[in-house]
């Protein structure tokens, strides 16, 4: 037993000094490429790293605030994700307990991408799972941000913090103080800007967490194309064409203008197929 221990603990050594030397070659040839190792728990951060195309991600890059896909998602099967598996150890931290200042969704023609947690200036934020941190960087938008990827083919961002605690590459366990909550980047007021992405895509964070309680909806979750119908409006409303209404117009002469149907201008524009139209209200048609 003592010698197996010392065999591998050596191995551990040799491997971590041969890793270690790899990587400044790599850093000084290529400073892209930082698919590298932490090596204060290197175990963790290999299966890690195997588990990664398991959940279709394909690279890493510590840059880029949204993972990018090099191919067109298909998701018409619904994906099965355990978001912690007890019987490995695995937890859900909530990242702070605070009111509810703004929810996930669509609002003034602009999509909310996250869920806003109230907090004053210096309160700890904890990283949900357990993972590996990705982008620690300042944005313009997002103000000082942390975004974490983790074993369970999920990342979460963080955001406006007004301290990073931690770094890119870094291995992280659930319930990790990751930064110090603030006001930094597009924010009015000190609050927590938190995201749920699968593959780049976020969705709404309270889908799978109740932030009244500060837990889990569930241990198990199951992702499909409704999770992300709000990127089809965001589509559509880039191609969004708008009418004039005119003297004489009605629901129906708009309609067979633009080749649509009644019941699409209604939902555009949240009427019914008795509205009066004033001269001069603009209508969706697209
Ligand atoms: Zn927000």
């Amino acid at each position: 037993m003592r010698l197996f221990l010392i065999t591998t603990l050596s191995f551990l050594y040799i491997y971590s000094y041969s890793q270690n030397i790899a990587d400044s070659t790599v850093a000084i040839s290529y400073e892209i490429v930082e698919d590298t190792i932490a090596y204060d728990s290197m175990a963790y951060a290999i299966s890690f790293n195997d588990r990664l195309e398991e959940f279709g991600y394909q690279n890493w890059q510590t840059n880029e605030v949204y993972y990018k896909h090099n191919e067109v998602l298909n998701t018409d099967d619904s994906i099965a994700i355990t978001l912690v598996d007890s019987c490995k150890n695995e937890c859900y931290s909530h990242p702070f307990q605070g009111a509810i200042t703004s929810h996930f969704g669509y609002r003034r023609y602009r999509q909310h991408y996250g869920i806003d947690i109230d907090l004053i200036t210096g309160d700890s934020v904890k990283v949900a799972f357990d993972g590996k941190v990705r982008v620690t960087k300042y944005t313009r938008g997002f103000g000082k941000l942390v975004v974490v990827r983790h074993k369970n083919g999920l990342e979460t961002a963080y955001a406006h913090l007004s301290k990073i605690l931690t770094d890119s590459n870094d291995c992280v366990k659930s319930g990790d103080i990751i930064g110090l909550g603030g006001n930094t980047g597009r924010s009015t007021g000190s609050h927590l800007h938190f995201e749920v992405r699968h593959l780049g895509r976020a969705m709404d964070p309270e889908s799978i967490i109740d932030f009244d309680k500060a837990e889990l909806l569930d241990d198990n979750i199951l992702i499909c194309d409704k999770n992300f119908d709000y990127l089809q409006r965001i589509a559509n409303d880039k191609n969004a064409k708008f009418h004039y209404v005119k003297s004489g117009d009605n629901l129906s002469r708009i309609a067979r203008r633009y080749k649509t149907r009644i019941s699409k201008l209604c939902y555009y524009n949240g009427i019914n197929q008795n509205a009066i139209l004033q001269i001069g209200q603009k209508l969706r048609v697209r």
